[in-house]
């Protein structure tokens, strides 16, 4: 077997029982990172999915909208593991409606759990990495972190703010091993994607496969979705040593949606 490149790190991410953050913690697992998963719903299933790759794996279920609960994960991971080398920011959630319309208690879970939980597990566990002199912070932003979409008014103000804060922190950090950066993908097919395939079949009369492709064609050249694995790969590259100077960036993978 090839050398585990991440073996002896831990890696925590947010918002991991599902899609991207699933997919994000069984490449590092498979890159042998110790898992600390977080998210809601059944965690039995994505847990034993990522012990099955030979590492260890620890749940904590904080609410990430909830500065109190992302504190006691933080602690839980360091009681487990003696601290946090690769930090993934990936819970998210969305809503859709015009500014106007848009209800204040979304507004408010949205900027608390897609960019204020980022804040909270950043400032916790960087005095950990910074006395290792090593560290990883990757945020999942999204292309809203670049570019605006209608009706994504909260979604597409914490992505912008997640890029923002993940430019701030590789700047704090970068005369050290600590870096951090953002990861910006287009459309992928996972649970908070498919309820907007829902939406628009239910609102326009479509069947699943013309709501897909309408969704894609309005936005992704490629016509594509990307996967969660492939994010994941992209991951375990910006935790490598050959990523040891990407510093601060917001890393597309879109299938050319920004390009236009
Ligand atoms: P998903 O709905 O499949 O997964 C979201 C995860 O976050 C789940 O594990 C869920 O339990 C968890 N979560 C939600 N609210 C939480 C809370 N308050 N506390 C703790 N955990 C919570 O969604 P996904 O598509 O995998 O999204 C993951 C990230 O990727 C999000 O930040 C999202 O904005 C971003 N993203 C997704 C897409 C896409 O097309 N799917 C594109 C760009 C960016």
């Amino acid at each position: 077997m090839a050398e585990r490149t991440l073996s002896g790190k831990t890696a925590l991410v947010t918002g991991s029982t599902s899609g991207i953050g699933l997919g994000i913690a069984k490449c590092l697992a498979k890159q042998g990172a110790n898992i600390v998963l977080n998210g809601f719903g059944d965690y039995q299933a994505p847990k034993a999915e990522v012990e099955a790759l030979g590492v260890q794996v620890r749940y904590h279920g904080a609410d990430m909208s909830k500065a109190s609960e992302i504190q006691a994960m933080m602690q839980f991971a360091s009681e487990a593991f003696g601290g946090v080398d690769i930090l993934v920011n990936n819970a998210g959630i969305q809503h859709v409606a015009a500014v106007e319309n848009f209800p204040v208690e979304r507004w408010d879970a949205i900027i608390a759990i897609n960019l204020s939980s980022a804040f909270h597990t950043s400032r916790l566990a960087l005095p950990y990495m910074q006395q290792k002199n090593w560290g990883r912070i990757l945020n999942v932003a999204s292309v809203h972190g670049l570019v605006g979409s209608a009706q994504k008014s909260a979604y597409v103000a914490a992505k912008h703010g997640i890029v923002g804060l993940t430019k701030v922190t590789a700047l704090e950090n970068a005369t050290s091993g600590i870096t951090c950066n953002a990861i910006c993908p287009g459309w992928v097919l996972t649970p908070l994607v498919q309820k907007q395939v829902d939406a628009k079949a239910h609102e326009l009369s479509l069947s699943n496969e013309e709501a897909t492709k309408l969704l894609l064609g309005e936005k992704e050249p490629s016509m594509q979705f990307t996967t969660p694995e492939e994010l994941g790969e992209l991951a375990v590259f910006l935790c490598s040593t050959a990523a040891n100077n990407v510093r601060g960036v917001a890393w597309n993978m879109d299938g050319g949606w920004t390009a236009q």
